[in-house]
């Protein structure tokens, strides 16, 4: 029996594409474990965008080598965006790795695994799919069927973000056609996936891909601006022809391309959640510009507070980025002043740190160490004193929570969200999969505890939102 075990190393583009990678090789004949001395195949499924994540793959890999010396037969292969950075390189530094491939190379795995069977030479391959973008459509055998589940509706990113990585690692941006989206989606629900996040690297950017357009000549930014609403679109049918969907997210959207018929789009559709991540990055319009993120914080301020009139209550969460050259105390003053007038209730923030190939490598890293950690830690401290009084008020509310499994702290109660993304214990098993309305009786630091508003578990409804426009 041929068993594999797949190590996720990132992000949630990464988590998206390990199970893609499992459902490839289960098609191939495949087993997963758990355990590294049953495997014939362990694969790290790795990302680059935080420098942690390349020192975790060389030290995962360090554990696996005398595995590898002992028993010849296992393959030992690197996927993921530092395998698409590093590509060959990664073979002459760690030459008992047998396979390198990147995310687009994803349903060659099998080939490359039987090619190092056989004995083959070590091999990279890290092709960027972009002239017949495919993309691998979720394929879960009927018991890895989740409660939650992400569907792919783009790759690849044009913005050039000075910090960042990706447009090197993942290639332009490639969109998949609505009609394939929804297909994928009808799928899931059908086999009993209640609630689906949208995913891309700037997923409301997307729009119907164009087969006359080839895809590494990127159309002029006007062209693109235009076509942005189409994401508001997309939304609206899947709202229309899934009505058996009970939640719908996305992730990552991009400040500018939170469009007027976005915001529209989250007024009218009850399916979406109640939640919106957006990341700012930075305060300051002096670092924004040169982070190249395109957008002040004026605009950005004026995006989110049009989307609260439209949403009551919704809650917002960001991404941040501390440290970043030429950050001074005034730039940081401005990013914990946006931070409060946010009033976002999580943030996942980072110390800057130079990635490779990236043009912010050309700015002196000038912010030493210690200002990082300490103005990290002052933007962890205005959120947590943010979410705290937030997660309060929720005591005493009844709140519709959708179930995702087992507490991984209390064997005896079930974890889930709700529309607002927060996080609810409540007593009981047996439940994933179920809608719950729960009385909100306590906030702890990160999560609420609730009990059950009645003990039979509540049967997800048909129709658990209603349209109230359709566009
Ligand atoms: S939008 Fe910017 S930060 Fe996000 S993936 Fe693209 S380049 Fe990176």
């Amino acid at each position: 029996m041929k068993r594999y075990l797949v190590q996720t190393m990132g992000c949630q583009m990464n988590v998206h594409d390990s199970r893609r990678i499992e459902e490839v090789l289960s098609a191939d004949g495949w087993l997963p474990t758990d355990e590294p001395a049953l495997a014939q195949l362990i694969v790290f499924n790795t990302c680059s965008v935080r420098e942690k994540a390349e020192h975790k793959l060389m030290s995962a890999l360090g554990t696996v080598r005398g595995f590898k010396e002992e028993r010849r037969d296992v393959v030992i292969a690197v996927a993921g965006c530092v395998a698409q950075q590093e590509g060959e390189r990664l073979l002459q530094k760690a030459r008992f790795v047998d396979v390198v491939i990147g995310p687009d190379n994803i349903s060659e795995l099998p080939a490359l695994i039987a090619h190092a069977q056989g004995g083959g030479a070590p091999v990279a391959r890290t092709v960027f799919d972009v002239h017949a973008p495919a993309f691998l459509e979720a394929t879960p055998a009927p018991s890895k069927l989740e409660v939650t589940a992400f569907v792919t509706v783009m790759k690849g990113c044009d913005e050039r973000c000075t910090y960042c990585v990706v447009p090197y690692t993942r290639g332009p941006e490639r969109y998949r056609s609505s009609d394939a989206i929804i297909h994928e989606i009808r799928g899931m629900v059908e086999g009993g996936v209640r609630e689906v996040t949208l995913l891309g690297q700037t997923v409301n950017s997307w729009h119907e891909p164009n087969a006359d357009e080839p895809a590494d000549e990127a159309p002029p930014w006007s062209e693109r601006l235009a076509r942005t609403s189409q994401f508001a679109a997309l939304l609206r049918r899947i709202a229309v022809e899934v009505p058996e969907l009970g939640r719908l997210r996305y992730t990552s959207p991009h400040p500018r391309h939170l469009t007027d018929e976005l915001i529209e789009a989250h007024a009218d559709l009850d399916v979406l959640a109640r939640h919106v991540h957006l990341p700012v990055q930075s305060g300051s319009n002096r670092l924004l510009k040169r982070m190249l993120r395109r957008y002040t914080r004026e605009l950005y301020l004026e995006r989110i507070a049009r989307l609260r009139d439209a949403v009551p209550g919704l809650t917002l969460s960001t991404d941040l980025i501390v440290g970043f050259p030429g950050e001074t105390d005034e730039d940081f003053a401005q990013t914990l002043e946006l931070v409060r007038e946010a009033g976002f209730v999580a943030a996942f923030a980072f110390k800057y740190s130079p990635r490779p190939n990236t043009p912010s490598l050309k700015l002196e890293d000038d912010v030493p160490e210690a200002v990082k950690a300490a103005r990290l830690q002052a933007v962890f401290d205005v959120v947590a004193a943010q979410q705290r009084p937030h997660l309060e008020s929720l005591v005493g509310t009844t709140q519709r929570v959708l179930v995702e499994g087992i507490s991984r702290t209390d064997p005896k109660r079930s974890t889930g969200r709700t529309a607002r993304n927060e996080i609810v214990h409540v007593d009981g098993v047996d439940l994933e999969g179920a809608f719950l309305d729960v009385v909100i009786e306590r906030a702890n630091e990160h999560s609420l505890m609730g009990r059950r508003l009645s003990e039979a578990p509540v049967e997800r409804p048909r129709f658990p939102h209603r349209l109230k426009v359709v566009g």
